[in-house]
């Protein structure tokens, strides 16, 4: 299927101060938009002027949130070459979210060559200051006018472009996480591991509170037993011990598997340490902080790339971890990630596709 160009004949002014860019606040030229009817399959691959959807009011995303979503980056390298980061591995995922959420599975190949399509009218509006980069958001909704509770027959999959400053304004800064032991996120069975809108609706309150609180987030717990850690807002969770092994909570269908929570276990076992996947008490956790065995933690997701976290609320009580500080471990594995990501290291695994 051939992708339509329609290019604008209003093109916007791109931002001129990129230190004030901040996140998904503006966005590009142009959109992609492929469309899907059962019976039919997708068609209509385009890339069109940005701009408003029109959409029926009886819509089902509209009234039961048949929607995923997914989030990746375009950077610019130093030989002012243009590349993205595992892009793939975003469009596969995006397919065990359709699945779960009972919507039409997308055509990868049509999906990548349509982001091509789009970068290729677009990636002049990628940011050039250290850090920062054009985030691409892949969505797809039901788009069915009817009211009953059922699998939608047509779906629109789009993605926008938004230029985006970059996340530490002066070098990587630890944060607070605050433990949310009353609501839950997920829970077995659920759409936990879904990159799907309504996960993020069902934590905006639990994150309203810990930023009053003057946490930067929620390290949200398993939804059977309230004593599993999961992961933070829209990041994996990892810790160090003893200065040399890496622990993670392991997959259980509750949570995200984020593709720069393998990129940083891969990267972690090649630079010799040994990475562990498994449940994770907090009691266990708060302990292993108070005696020192934790000697660092971060975060991992597409947005911060890496976050050091130094420290943790449960209960109302306040623990630290690591020396407060930013992790070796830590800095070393955002650093030799992000030179990867903006090609002025070697790509061990192949992760990066040049436009
Ligand atoms: C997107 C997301 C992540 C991080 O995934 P990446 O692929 O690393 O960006 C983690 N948790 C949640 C809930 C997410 O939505």
């Amino acid at each position: 299927m051939e992708i339509q160009m329609t290019r604008t004949s209003a093109p916007k002014a791109k931002p001129e101060d990129e230190s004030k860019l901040a996140f998904g606040k503006i966005f590009t030229d142009h959109m992609l938009m492929i469309e899907y009817d059962e019976g039919r399959g997708w068609h209509d691959a385009r890339v069109v002027p940005y701009g408003p959807l029109s959409l029926d009011p009886a819509c089902s995303v509209l009234h039961y949130g048949q929607e995923i979503f997914e989030g990746l980056k375009c950077y610019r390298t130093a030989q002012g070459r243009f590349q993205l980061f595992r892009p793939r591995d975003n469009f596969e995922r995006m397919n065990r979210s359709a699945q779960r959420m009972g919507m039409a599975p997308i055509d990868v190949e049509l999906c990548m060559k349509g982001l091509l399509a789009l970068l290729d009218a677009d990636k002049d509006w990628t940011p050039h200051s250290e850090g920062t980069s054009l985030y691409i958001r892949p969505t797809m909704i039901a788009v069915d006018p009817f009211l009953g509770v059922a699998a939608s027959s047509k779906y629109l999959f789009y993605i926008i472009l938004s230029p985006s400053g970059a996340y530490y304004a002066s070098g990587l800064a630890p944060v607070g996480i605050y433990v949310e032991d009353q609501m839950v996120r997920a829970v077995r069975g659920g759409v936990g591991f879904a990159k799907t809108g309504g996960n993020y609706a069902a934590s905006i309150v639990a994150g309203a509170q810990a930023k009053h609180k003057g946490y930067a987030q929620v390290l949200w717990l398993d939804g059977v037993h309230q004593r599993f850690i999961e992961e933070v807002g829209a990041m994996n969770m990892m810790f160090v011990y003893n200065g040399k092994e890496i622990v993670t909570p392991e997959l259980n269908g509750s949570i995200l598997p984020g593709i720069t929570r393998d990129s940083v276990m891969k990267l972690a076992q090649l630079m010799g340490y040994t990475v562990c996947e498994r449940q994770m008490a907090i009691d266990e956790v708060i302990a292993d902080a108070r005696s020192g065995r934790i000697t660092e933690a971060f975060g991992t997701g597409t947005a911060a790339v890496v976050s050091p976290v130094n420290t943790i609320c449960y209960k109302e009580e306040e623990v630290r971890l690591g020396d407060g500080g930013i992790g070796t471990i830590t800095l070393k594995l955002y650093q030799q990630l992000t030179d990867i990501q903006l090609g002025r290291a070697e790509d061990p695994f192949g992760w990066t596709l040049q436009l």
